[in-house]
């Protein structure tokens, strides 16, 4: 498979690692199962990804997110919060998903790799050199696909309508900072931020 794609993952996600390759394959191949093509725009795609927080491996989430383009910022990914490495995606306009899972089938050659044996030591990440995680990265890139994901059947998801997108954003009167419109609260005859209004949401 194209290292480009691998390459530029790893720039956007920080530091290379086997979770973050793990979650490219897993969004190309959902796109792939559904002929789509990554999303530039919010309203193609819904993500939604089973990790956690404060677990390892979260870093499944940012390979997804290069790689379908479902990004925090569009609000078309949201964590279902059950410490999984797998996603659904959805095509909303023909209101069909697909859910793609890790397979630990390289899980050992990870576990055994120069880079995870110097973790299991105690030596922090950024001490090791970059050609041993790009060594360990690449036991899951390279794997045959089917030992490293399991791909669910493609099937139908019903979406139904968008909100839409709501446009306006408005000074605090209290900070003077922008606010998105839906989210002034009313003070009085103020119109705030929610961090000023004192209002818990
Ligand atoms: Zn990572
Ligand atoms: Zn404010």
């Amino acid at each position: 498979m194209d290292k480009q794609v691998l390459e530029e993952a790893f720039k956007f996600h920080g530091h290379i690692c086997w979770a973050s390759a793990a979650g490219v394959r897993a969004g190309l191949a959902a796109l792939r199962q559904l002929g789509v093509r990554r999303t530039g725009t919010s309203g193609e795609l819904h993500c939604v990804l089973e990790i956690g927080e404060n677990h390892g491996a979260q870093c499944f989430a940012d390979g997804v997110q290069y790689a379908t383009g479902c990004t925090l910022g569009k609000g078309n990914i949201e964590k279902a919060g059950w410490g999984k490495l797998a996603l659904t995606l959805i095509d909303k306009k023909n209101e069909k998903a697909v859910r793609v899972s890790y397979k630990p089938g390289r899980h050992k050659a990870i576990a055994e790799s120069a880079f995870m044996t110097k973790r299991g030591q105690g030596i922090p990440p950024t001490d090791i050199p970059e050609k041993e995680a790009m060594e360990m990265a690449v036991i899951v890139w390279d794997a045959p696909e089917d030992e490293v994901l399991i791909i669910g059947p493609v099937h139908p998801h019903a979406w139904g309508d968008d909100f839409g997108e709501i446009m306006g954003l408005i000074p605090c009167d209290n900070c003077g900072e922008l606010v998105s419109r839906v989210y002034l609260r009313v003070v009085g005859k103020s119109h705030m931020c929610i961090p000023c209004s004192g209002y818990e949401r």
